[in-house]
């Protein structure tokens, strides 16, 4: 099998899962209990927060983590706690559904979102955004790598704006899809909350994190014991942080040499596609710039040929991709792609192939091969 849907999750590393494994099974104890071994449970997981803080260059002294079950709950978490009821808040137009759909849920309440418009490369477009960003701005979430084209925002740069703009917004990054694979240094980004997910780096599924800065307002949504700092109460999982920090070390023992490694991946699968479905008639689309954006994600299509039928296929052949996070039953399309402007047509053939850094080059011509032949198979364009 060959395994192009990393960005919806990932084995979990053996290491990281025996962390796991050996927590659950022999050191078991309560961190908030009062003997020893629990103490000790405590400190690791004070020693976690520290970890985190180090990876994502956050000086201890400014920032603080709350562990939380999903990256889902953490961006629940800010958006509960900091879109502002007398206020207008922006998000981007290409947020993943848990920014986006609980935002449209504050909307309905009567609270005031904004989109911030997309290029059409997927990046927020920051000319739009400052006209978006005035002084009653007060809260702003913006992810950092798209989930869906890969995309990269400049979090600095459209944060230093807001700030000039208004020096007491509070502003959000989702980094899903980054952390540990791109460099990030929230401290230089001087931004407010960040949001990270263990199952998309190797880790376990079931943690997540929102790192904050301590001055910034964050209330709990969830009440209890008052662990995590009272930001987040109930009994915390151990187990699954400690795991968590083991594959974020490890991917950030080689992050730049994995990154030019994937990105010379992409840019050869690019290569091999575009050359064999120029030789088949056929008509490559690539959502997004693929020299800036994140080289973990490729997301593309090919006119006439629906990008759910291609997967279905591939899936018959040992490839499992992705065809995006909105196509459903139940919601048809992609959010993302709209607003890049990409036509029904565009957006209907689109596939999602994403990468670790166990993407072998091997498969290059594998992948490749079978994607345009199965493309030109089952595509409808009279051509
Ligand atoms: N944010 C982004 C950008 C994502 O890609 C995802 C998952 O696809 C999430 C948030 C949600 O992560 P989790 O599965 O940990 O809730």
């Amino acid at each position: 099998m060959i395994f192009l849907d990393n960005a919806s999750t990932t084995p979990c590393n053996a290491e990281s899962a025996k962390i796991m494994a050996d927590e659950l099974t022999h050191n078991y104890f309560n961190p908030s209990a009062k003997y020893t071994e629990a103490l000790e449970n405590y400190k690791k997981l004070e020693m976690a927060r520290g970890e985190i803080l180090k990876l994502v260059g956050a000086r201890e002294a400014d920032y603080s983590v709350v562990f939380t079950g999903s990256a889902t709950e953490a961006n629940n978490l800010v958006l509960n706690s900091s879109l502002n009821k007398h206020k207008a808040n922006i998000i981007g137009a290409g947020e993943h559904s848990s920014i986006h759909e609980t935002a449209k849920q504050f909307g309905t309440q009567g609270y005031k979102i904004l989109e911030a418009p997309l290029t059409s490369f997927g990046e927020v477009d920051i000319e739009k955004f400052k006209t978006l960003m005035t002084p009653d701005v007060a809260f702003v979430s913006i992810m950092f790598v798209s989930n869906e084209t890969g995309a990269v925002n400049d979090i600095r740069e459209l944060a230093q704006t807001a700030k000039k703009i208004n020096p007491r917004v509070l502003i959000h990054a989702d980094a899903v899809q980054g952390f540990s694979k791109l460099k990030i240094n929230l401290s230089e980004w001087g931004i407010d909350y960040l949001t990270l997910s263990a199952h998309k780096i190797e880790g376990p599924k079931g943690v997540g994190a929102l790192v904050y800065k301590k001055s910034s307002k964050l209330e709990p949504e969830i009440f209890g014991g008052g662990q995590e700092n009272g930001k987040r109460s109930g009994t915390e999982n151990l187990p699954g942080v400690l795991a968590f920090i083991n594959s974020a070390k490890r991917l950030h023992e080689n992050l730049t040499e994995n990154y030019k490694a994937v990105k010379e991946f992409k840019l050869a699968l690019i290569e091999k596609i575009l050359a064999l479905s120029n030789s088949a008639g056929l008509e490559l689309i690539i959502n997004g710039n693929p020299e800036t954006a994140s080289p973990y994600i490729l997301s593309l299509g090919i006119i006439g040929t629906k990008g759910e039928v291609l997967l279905h296929a591939l899936e018959a052949e040992g490839i499992l991709v992705g065809t995006g996070s909105a196509c459903n039953s139940k919601h048809s399309g992609n959010r993302t792609l709209s607003a890049m402007g990409k036509t029904k047509k565009e957006v209907e053939c689109n596939i999602r192939l994403s990468f670790s850094a166990h993407t072998t080059t091997e498969s290059v011509q594998k992948i490749a091969e079978a994607i345009v032949r199965l493309a030109k198979k089952h595509n409808n364009t009279s051509r």
